[in-house]
């Protein structure tokens, strides 16, 4: 155990981490999981609200059919470049489609990041198939989180993410975020005129509609602290987008594969996607795998005119052919089907809510709370009427809290301009009622126990 702990210290850099301070510590150092609970490596068991600590392990741990479904197809082919076709892929493709009215083709890789760059490539080469090259920009939206690349970090509206990693790609620009609680027009719900949305229009007409290939934005916001737009939001978008000629691109890397109660967390919303892209939630985490779905309309324009210079998608993933991946997937499908997950999200994403806004009711350092489905933040403030966003270290000791009584939950990814107050919660898919109790009062306690020092 010291040996593993000794080893990790001395040589493992973990993500997101600042090293100082964590090396002061002994790291967590999950060992295994089963159904909703993982334990560590002191035997520690916590119940996990954050699946897998980055909304990736929608089915939860252990599950045997996933492994035995990997092991069977990596021993009869592993992989093949995905430039010839693999049986799972050809599967998981059809599978995948079936659950996406107006989607058509998809396009496998590894990351969400590579995922969402696959797409922005499309864009730009759809530019020059289309004879106006001039129209490869893409508009992204504050708050939301593309991905760590280069390109997807261009696409990124957080600030921290982004420092000392420019300069970035050309060709990005950013529209207001749509978080209610924080208008960043000054308006409420209800007496406004949905201004976050009329913004992509000012962002489209700025930077020159002729120059603007698409927009990406996540269905619902989401280390950028779960923030999911109001109905009338999605109309709007893809309305402007229609008016100026501009794609539009959804990120469904948090939200895809029943995590808000759909599929897709856009079908909760009126709108149709040209460009669609997902990855944790795909295989649950069981492995490796990214997808960029789009629609045959895009598909057959890198099709035709055939000519010397074909403009076929000059784009590779080498574990793009892996075959675990859509192998996982399909399982990972058949399972959210056979045990009825997204009715399942949709009655205890309910659950939750309730059991929020009690204790919202009950601790005034909680501003807001807000989701869908399985998947809420609670963003915390030192005051309600001012909304001043309590310190970061409050909600580092509110997840601390929890730890110790037993509960994993998540914070919005740090950021200089999102406060980092909001905790983050996003249990498995298969949550029970017995589970939702559990995760509001191991919360209610941690609050009782840590009162916010003035
Ligand atoms: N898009 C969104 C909305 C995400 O939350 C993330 C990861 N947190 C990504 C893209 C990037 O995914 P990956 O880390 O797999 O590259």
């Amino acid at each position: 155990m010291s040996e593993i702990i000794a080893s990790d210290k001395k040589h493992v850099w973990h993500h997101l981490t600042q090293h100082s301070v964590f090396d002061s510590s002994d790291p967590m150092i999950i060992e295994s999981g089963e159904g909703m609970r993982v334990t560590d490596i002191n035997g520690k068991t916590f119940l996990d609200a954050t699946s897998g600590g980055v909304w990736s392990v929608n089915v939860g741990y252990g599950r045997t059919e996933i492994a035995d479904a990997v092991r069977d197809q990596l021993l009869k082919m592993c992989y093949f470049a995905n430039s010839a076709g693999n049986v799972p892929a050809a599967e998981y493709a059809a599978a995948l489609i079936d659950k996406m009215p107006g989607m058509s083709r998809v396009y496998f890789s590894n990351s969400g990041s590579e995922a969402n760059e696959k797409a922005y490539k499309m864009v730009r080469q759809l530019a020059h198939i289309n004879g106006n090259g001039e129209k490869y920009k893409i508009i992204y939206r504050d708050r939301d989180y593309h991905g760590t690349t280069i390109g997807a970090l261009s696409s990124t509206g957080q600030a921290e993410r982004r420092e000392q990693y420019g300069p970035f790609v050309p060709g990005f620009s950013s529209f207001s975020h749509c978080c209610c609680y924080r208008c960043p027009f000054g308006k409420t719900y209800g007496e406004c005129n949905i201004e976050c949305a009329q913004d992509l229009e000012r962002a489209i007409l700025e930077e020159g509609p002729e120059t603007v290939g698409s927009v990406v934005l996540e269905p619902i916001t989401a280390g950028g602290g779960v923030i999911p737009p109001v109905p009338e939001y999605f109309p709007i978008i893809q309305e402007i987008c229609k008016k100026y000629d501009v794609l539009l691109h959804i990120d469904e890397v948090v939200c895809g594969l029943g995590r808000t109660g759909t599929w897709f967390g856009y079908q909760n919303y009126d709108v149709k996607p040209d460009f669609v892209t997902m990855a944790k939630g795909v295989a649950s985490g069981y492995a490796a795998i990214s997808c960029t779905v789009t629609t045959e309309a895009v598909f057959e324009k890198f099709k035709a005119p055939a000519s010397e210079r074909m403009p076929y998608f000059r784009d590779i993933s080498t574990f793009g052919g892996c075959t675990a991946g859509p192998t996982a997937g399909l399982k990972t499908l058949e399972i959210l089907e056979r045990e009825e997950l997204l009715s399942n999200v949709k009655k205890m994403g309910t659950y939750l809510m309730e059991g929020l806004h009690h204790l919202k009711n009950r601790f005034p350092v909680i501003g807001d709370v807000r989701g869908k489905g399985l998947f809420a933040g609670i963003e915390l403030v030192t005051d309600r009427e001012s909304k001043t966003p309590a310190p970061e270290s409050y909600a580092v000791q509110i997840a601390g809290a929890c730890a110790k009584n037993g509960l994993l939950i998540g914070r919005t990814n740090r950021s200089f301009d999102l406060f980092n107050n909001t905790l983050c919660l996003s249990p498995a898919l298969i949550a029970t009622k017995g589970d939702i109790e559990e995760i509001v009062s191991i919360i209610e306690r941690s609050f009782e126990a840590t009162p916010l020092q003035n």
